[in-house]
C-alpha cells in the first residue's frame, strides 16, 4: 500500500513535469529519477527547445540523476515516467542498470517496455528491471491527447503556418499517408521483385531448354 503510494505521488511530479513541456509546444512527458525516496532529478522532454532528438524526458532525468550521484550506475533508483518509454530510453533505462521503472500511459506506437518490445525485461540483455506500468495511466494519457487536440485546432486555424511534426503521436495523418506510401513501396518492390525472379525462371528455364536440346542433337549427331 505505502508503495503504491509513493508511485502516485511520484507520478503526480512527473505529470507537472509533462505540464511544463506542454507550456513550451514540446509534447508533454515529464520523468523523475527517485532513490530512497528522494527525488534526484526531475525532467521534461526537450527535443524541440534543445533541437536535440535524443532530448526525451528519461535521457535528461537519467543524465541529471547519474551527475548527482556521480556515476553512470544508478542502481537503487526508480524512474517514473508519464508515457511508456520508446526504445532509445528503454535501452538507455537498462544501461544506467536503474531497479525499477514506473510508467503511466501506454504508447501501443513507440513503446518498448511492453507494447512493441520489452527491452527493460528481456533475459538476453545483461541487466532487467522491474516494470510497474499503467500507474496513473488516465491522466498521463489525457495530458498528451488535450496536448495533441490542440495541436489539432490550432494546425486547422493556421493552415499555411503548419508545420509537419515528426513524431510518432504528433499527426495521425502524416502517419497514416506514411504507412500508405510505405504499403505503395514496399508493394512496388514485391511486384519489381516478383517480375525480376518470372523473368530469371523463364530464362533458366530456356536456358535449359536450349541447353537440353544442343545435348539432344549432339547425341543425335553421335549416334
Ligand atoms: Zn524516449
Amino acid at each position: 500500500m505505502r508503495r503504491t503510494e509513493d508511485d502516485q505521488r511520484f507520478m503526480n511530479m512527473a505529470i507537472a513535469q509533462a505540464a511544463m513541456a506542454a507550456a513550451l509546444d514540446e509534447v508533454p512527458v515529464g520523468a523523475i529519477v527517485v532513490k530512497d525516496g528522494e527525488v534526484l532529478a526531475s525532467a521534461h522532454n526537450l527535443r524541440q527547445t534543445n533541437a536535440d532528438p535524443t532530448a526525451h524526458a528519461e535521457i535528461l532525468a537519467i543524465r541529471q540523476a547519474a551527475e548527482k550521484l556521480g556515476t553512470w550506475y544508478l542502481v537503487g533508483c526508480t524512474l517514473y515516467v508519464t508515457l511508456e518509454p520508446c526504445p532509445m530510453c528503454a535501452g538507455a533505462l537498462v544501461n544506467a542498470r536503474i531497479d525499477r521503472l514506473v510508467y503511466g500511459a501506454t504508447d501501443p506506437k513507440a513503446g518498448a517496455v511492453r507494447s512493441l518490445y520489452a527491452i527493460c525485461e528481456d533475459s538476453r540483455l545483461n541487466h532487467r528491471i522491474e516494470v510497474t506500468p499503467g500507474v496513473l495511466a488516465g491522466p498521463c494519457s489525457r495530458i498528451l491527447s488535450d496536448f495533441f487536440s490542440r495541436l489539432r485546432s490550432k494546425s486547422n486555424n493556421e493552415h499555411e503556418n503548419r508545420q509537419p511534426t515528426h513524431d510518432a503521436h504528433e499527426n495521425n495523418e502524416i502517419q497514416q499517408t506514411n504507412e500508405t506510401r510505405q504499403t505503395d513501396e514496399t508493394r512496388q518492390t514485391n511486384e519489381t521483385r516478383q517480375t525480376d525472379e518470372t523473368r530469371q525462371t523463364d530464362e533458366t528455364k530456356q536456358t535449359d531448354g536450349a541447353e537440353q536440346k544442343n545435348e539432344t542433337e549432339q547425341k543425335t549427331a553421335e549416334s
